[in-house]
């Protein structure tokens, strides 16, 4: 295990004690979380293809990076063409859950699922508000209304979601676009037991219909 900030921003984003990128971060000393090395590595082979493919296309289309039981890196992505498969709910949910089963047929340990996405983050007159007002804030306005308030702003960035059966990482690259240009900004890490994430995205654990819509 190791630590990172409880900013959520990775050490890298970080010069002492502080975060370069965030009002919120209260440093390295107390209440640091610990996420899993397998796991970040993972996600960042696979933000590095992703990131490749921003700087080289301009976008990065979804693919999936499997791990089989040998320790196999098997690399699958969706061609250009079905890109607009992650538009709609109702394909989305027939991919993932193909996926699904690929990962139960070939006995696959560790899958990660890159994508482009947008995220939202607090101005600073959002961050003046401290944490807690601000989520109670953002779930009565939503990202719209936050935005329209100026509370918050969005960014782009290419998010890889890493699962193994006992483990969910989600890593967020942010990025900024500067002409033809890319600007990597600072990734964020969150990490759960496998057991707490339900959504379509599910790949391990207790597959239940209920749990992976
Ligand atoms: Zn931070
Ligand atoms: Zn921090």
């Amino acid at each position: 295990m190791m630590q990172f900030c409880t900013c959520s921003h990775l050490e890298n984003a970080h010069e002492g004690d502080r975060c370069r990128y965030c009002a919120r971060c209260e440093g390295f000393e107390d209440g640091s979380n610990e996420y899993t090395a397998d796991l970040l590595s993972l996600g960042e082979t696979a933000l590095k293809i992703g990131k490749k493919s921003v700087e080289q296309q301009g976008t990065v289309h979804v693919f999936f990076v499997f791990r089989d039981r040998d320790g196999k890196i098997i690399e699958q992505h969706v061609p250009e063409k079905y890109g607009p498969i992650l538009n709609s709910d109702q394909t989305k949910t027939i991919l993932f859950s193909f996926i699904r089963e690929q990962v139960k047929a070939n006995d696959y340990r560790a899958v990660v699922i890159t994508a482009e996405a947008w995220m939202s983050m607090s101005t600073k007159k959002g961050a003046a508000l401290g944490s807690k007002e601000f989520e109670a804030l953002y779930r009565k306005l939503k990202s719209d209304g936050m935005e329209a308030a100026g509370y918050s702003t969005r960014g782009e960035c290419v998010v890889a979601n890493i699962q193994t059966p006992e483990q969910t990482m989600i890593l967020t690259q942010r990025f900024e676009r500067i002409g033809k240009l890319i600007n990597w900004c600072e990734i964020s890490v969150m990490q759960r037991p496998a057991d707490e994430v339900r959504g379509r995205q599910k790949m391990f654990g207790d597959l239940r219909p209920e749990n992976v819509r």
